[in-house]
């Protein structure tokens, strides 16, 4: 059995675009996030894989400070996690996150949910955001929902919305947790198809999926984790055909 990450070529300082250094957390008595080293490059796409309960979401949540940390640095773009205030909210705003359940405000219209942050975190004003809005939408392809409110939407045109929104802040980083997790089966591809095409453009991207399809096509980078540890890091090919560690060949003969 081996466990030890395999070395990948380190990117030059200047492309590390999220660094975690030896991050620990508890939960209570629950050592959720165990020893995390973790380097992103710029417009790297890694796809993070594991059962239930090791730890994927905890990791994202993390990396725009949803939580914190016991010990251990992480940092975007060279600088470390802000801890409050206008400089936190720039942080959500750089590194975008897209949830399994859609979080769409309920009461406002999906062109309002995409002009939001813009006016209120990036202080754009309400011509330029409404301009935005509406070139996201028809990019992921619901322009022509954008005077609903999210409820009457389906699931998968929600989904695209809520990504929408995270674009409109010109994130440096997108997080993706579980996105189609939620979604009717067919409506999970028209999520999927939006996330390649951003990977496609060079957008950094953390996508937690059980979707091993978007995995092959689109990850430069699998990382497989279990109880808390990244146990294995490899190219989409070696992890899948030629996965190293027992626990990593244990769980992708139980998903495969
Ligand atoms: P995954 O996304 O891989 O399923 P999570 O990061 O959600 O894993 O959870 C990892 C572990 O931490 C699980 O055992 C979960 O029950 C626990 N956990 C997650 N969030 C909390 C919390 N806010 N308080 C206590 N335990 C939590
Ligand atoms: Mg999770």
């Amino acid at each position: 059995m081996s466990e030890v990450p395999a070395p990948r070529e380190a990117a030059p300082a200047a492309d590390k675009l999220v660094v975690l250094d030896n991050v620990n957390k508890h939960f209570g008595a629950l050592h959720v996030l165990q020893d995390i080293d973790l380097t992103i490059a710029r417009g790297e796409v890694v796809v993070v894989i594991g059962p239930s309960g090791s730890g994927k979401s905890t990791l994202c949540r993390t990396i725009n400070r949803l939580e914190t940390v016991d010990s251990g640095s992480i940092s975007i773009d060279g600088k470390p996690l802000p801890q409050e205030g206008k400089p936190l909210a720039k942080l959500r705003a750089d590194v975008g996150m897209v949830f399994q359940a859609f979080n769409l405000f309920a009461h406002k219209t999906v062109l309002e949910n995409v002009m939001l942050g813009q006016t209120k975190v990036r202080r754009t004003d309400k011509q330029a955001a409404e301009k935005k809005a509406r070139a996201l939408l028809d990019r992921v392809g619901v322009g022509n929902q954008a005077d609903k409110y999210p409820a009457q939407l389906s699931g998968g045109q929600q989904q695209r919305v809520a990504i929408a929104r995270a674009l409109a802040m010109d994130p440096k980083v997108m997080l993706f947790d579980e996105p189609t997790s939620a979604l009717d089966p067919e409506m999970i591809n028209e999520v999927l198809e939006v996330m390649k095409q951003l990977a496609d453009e060079g957008m950094t991207m953390v996508v937690v999926t059980h979707e091993m399809g978007f995995a092959r096509s689109a990850a430069n980078r699998v990382v497989f984790m279990s109880d808390g540890r990244i146990v294995e890091e490899a190219t989409p090919d070696q992890f899948f055909n030629n996965p190293r560690s027992d626990r990593a060949k244990d769980f992708l003969a139980k998903i495969l």
